[in-house]
């Protein structure tokens, strides 16, 4: 088993038909973000709400809330603070840690591995920049493989215009959550090779 950690450029989710809503706090940084910390098997598989007893307990994430709300934005709508988001994501995935993570340590956990990547910092320092121009899929991986040392996997969306938009990267941590490995799988890529990164 191993540990996705998915972020996602929220200029990519928000240029779609389906659009997209800002949380109550406002506009999200103009950075990656987390969509998730997912327990996956070999085969590509995964378990999935392993503990109905587990519910979201708001409490047990408050000293996190606004680095939550910073690094883990919601931007489904309506218009909303998070909760519902976070809450799916842990009780789907966060309650299948191999390593038995609590609910605060799973979002830490996701916290940190996001900071480490930097992500978008890789990418700018390979000159690709979130300006609305396009970029050949080889030249992102090859740009964060660079800054974080591991293979990122890429997923792709597409804008009203049916440009191929970088939208989720995907990078693979040990089962305890810490660190990043090889990934032994990715998830499928539904990427063109030239790629647009949206501003936002
Ligand atoms: P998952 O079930 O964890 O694989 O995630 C997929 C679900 O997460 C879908 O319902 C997406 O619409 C939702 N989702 C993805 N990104 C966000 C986001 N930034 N805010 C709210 N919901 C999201």
């Amino acid at each position: 088993m191993h540990v996705f950690l998915d972020t996602q450029w929220p200029g990519s989710y928000c240029d779609t038909k389906r659009s997209c809503c800002y949380p109550k706090t406002g506009k999200p940084a103009a950075d990656f973000s987390i969509h998730g910390l997912w327990p996956n098997y070999k085969d590509g598989s995964y378990p999935s709400n392993c503990d109905p007893d587990s519910v979201f307990d708001k409490s047990q994430i408050s000293e996190l809330l606004s680095s939550l709300q910073k690094s883990w934005p919601t931007l489904s709508c309506p218009s909303n603070d998070g909760i519902s988001f976070w809450t799916h994501e842990w009780e789907k995935h966060g309650t299948c840690s191999e390593s038995e993570l609590d609910q605060r340590e799973y979002f830490e956990a996701a916290l940190k591995l996001k900071e480490k990547a930097s992500i978008l910092q890789a990418l700018i320092n390979a000159g690709i920049k979130p300006n609305d121009e396009f970029y050949h899929i080889e030249d992102v991986k090859n740009a964060i493989k660079e800054g974080v040392g591991f293979t990122p996997g890429i997923e792709c969306n597409v804008d009203s215009s049916h440009n191929q938009q970088l939208y989720q990267v995907y990078l693979c941590v040990d089962t305890s959550g810490s660190e990043f490995i090889e990934c032994p799988v990715f998830p499928r890529s539904k990427c063109g090779s030239r790629i647009q990164f949206p501003k936002f």
